[in-house]
């Protein structure tokens, strides 16, 4: 075969996402069929790459086996935390300041339970508001194999507490894990009853809207963020709606490129620049961590699309095994054009919140 022909071939077989090669067009579509490629995937700035994760991005960009050709101009341009690329060393100092962040330190709690009413946000902004939470438990049981949550925090977008107080555990506490959550017995002996805190914390989320009719557009409900939420809720013996529920630990532009969670301490880390868990944990700053990991990753900037899910009426065709003859006489770039995401993107929740 002539080696020419071989690569252009190569070549129109090419993804236009992730620049996978096939030597067959029906693998390409086959590709595309379970690739889920869209506009939401973290994107290298240079060349244009999709990725599946920010991980898998920091890997093209900076190591330690990087695209030697990106990886020279992102030393100059690129944020290290957000892995965007500027137009010069000057704009990329202009967002560092803002982009790098350092250690919050707890507003205050202006009243312990004033502020979780039924209420619209007094700063006027439309659209769901957003809230974070985060528990500290500690361990019950016989063997304390299980975790008892004994303090909650709520705090808002813009990181005020809006609620936190100690919860005194249904079962006995066998260890107070007091080198971490600087907790001891006699804060619990005040603190409020589980079921009176998941009440008022729902009462709060749900903000009047009866759970069973949330829905996720032009709701008053709140939107729910933190990390490892699963676990927090069922400690509290709570449900929430799955769609209304912002998970730093699910996400999967935050996964490992493993796909397995990344711990909340790496992610501050990595994508806010400053260090948590050290010494006492205080579920606040856990709060605070997940509200601006969520803010960053709903600011990106992606292209809006009407219908940008997969799972979206007028996209559940797209890669129909019955189109097998007309995708396959598709270039890859108009493959990627008709290709949407898996999963729920955040900056989503942007457009939502300009909505009237
Ligand atoms: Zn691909
Ligand atoms: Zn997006
Ligand atoms: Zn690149
Ligand atoms: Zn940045």
């Amino acid at each position: 075969m002539d080696g020419r022909f071989e690569s252009s071939e190569t070549l129109r077989n090419k993804c236009a996402a992730c620049f996978r090669q096939f030597n067959r067009m029906d693998h390409l579509v086959e590709h595309m069929r379970i690739s889920y490629h869209s506009v939401h995937e973290p994107t290298c700035g240079i060349c244009r790459k999709h990725c599946r994760s920010m991980e898998s991005l920091r890997e093209h960009l900076i190591g330690p086996l990087p695209k030697v050709e990106c990886a020279s101009i992102f030393s100059v341009q690129g944020c290290n935390l957000c892995l965007n690329i500027f137009e010069s060393p000057y704009s990329l100092r202009l967002h560092q300041g803002g982009c790098q962040l350092s250690r919050a330190i707890p507003a205050g709690l202006i009243s312990r339970m004033s502020n979780l009413g039924i209420q619209d946000d007094p700063n006027g902004r439309s659209g769901p508001q957003v809230v974070a939470l985060a528990c500290k438990m500690v361990s019950g049981g016989s063997d304390g194999s299980f975790d008892l949550c004994a303090r909650v925090c709520l705090v808002d977008e813009d990181e005020n507490i809006i609620f936190q107080s100690y919860v005194r555990p249904q079962n006995r506490v066998t260890n107070y894990r007091y080198e971490t959550t600087g907790i001891r017995p006699e804060n619990l002996r005040d603190g409020m009853p589980i079921k009176k805190v998941q009440s008022k914390i729902l009462d709060f989320l749900c903000n009047g809207e009866p759970q069973w009719t949330i829905q996720s557009r032009r709701g008053r409900a709140k939107i729910l963020v933190g990390h490892r939420l699963d676990h927090d809720l069922e400690r509290l013996g709570m449900e929430y709606p799955a769609h209304m529920i912002r998970d730093t630990a699910k996400y999967p532009p935050l996964l490992k490129t493993s796909k397995l969670s990344n711990s909340l301490k790496y992610l501050t880390q990595a994508y806010c620049g400053y260090d948590i868990h050290t010494g006492i944990q205080d579920p606040y700053e856990d709060c605070v961590a997940t509200m601006r990991l969520y803010l960053k990753m709903r600011r990106e900037v992606h292209p809006m699309e009407d219908y940008p899910l997969t799972t979206d009426g007028p996209n559940r065709n797209n890669f129909a095994a019955s189109r097998q003859n007309e995708l396959e006489r598709m270039t890859p770039e108009e493959m990627l054009e008709i290709s949407r995401c898996d999963y729920y993107c955040w900056c989503l929740d942007y457009g939502r919140m300009a909505d009237p």
